[in-house]
């Protein structure tokens, strides 16, 4: 099964409940982990189920690093604020590196996350 990962700073995480309204059909077919509080909000908020991890400021971001590095994770949809500066910036730069070294798609943007969920959903069906 496709394994997702949700991430939204604050002033993204109406963006992200947005998405993942519109996409709510497809995102029930995956597995998605999120952060703490995108997490708790999109469960809330949809009818998605949603395995919750730390919140990003107390190491919600390494545990979802640490299971890009085992090879867990098919994407990943990060939507950042790009304007303010984030108390665990380290830990987001991690993550950030550590999807390059993988190849583990990440999306940080309305748009690219479209496109990532359009791919994994290609690649669902593909592999059916
Ligand atoms: P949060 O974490 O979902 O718990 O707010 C997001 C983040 O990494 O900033």
């Amino acid at each position: 099964m496709t394994r997702l990962a949700l991430i939204a700073h604050d002033d993204e995480k109406p963006e992200m409940i947005d998405l993942a309204e519109s996409y709510e059909s497809l995102l029930a077919t995956f597995d998605l982990v999120g952060t703490g509080t995108t997490g708790k909000r999109v469960a809330e908020e949809t009818d998605l189920d949603v395995e919750l991890k730390e919140s990003g400021p107390i190491g919600g971001d390494a545990q979802i690093a640490a299971e890009v590095a085992e090879d867990r994770l098919d994407g990943i949809i990060f939507l950042r604020d790009p304007l303010t500066a984030q108390p665990h910036e380290p830990d987001i730069s991690a993550l950030l590196r550590i999807c390059d070294v993988h190849d583990t798609p990440l999306a940080t943007t309305r748009t690219s996350a479209e496109y990532v969920l359009d791919g994994l959903a290609a690649d669902a069906d593909r592999m059916e």
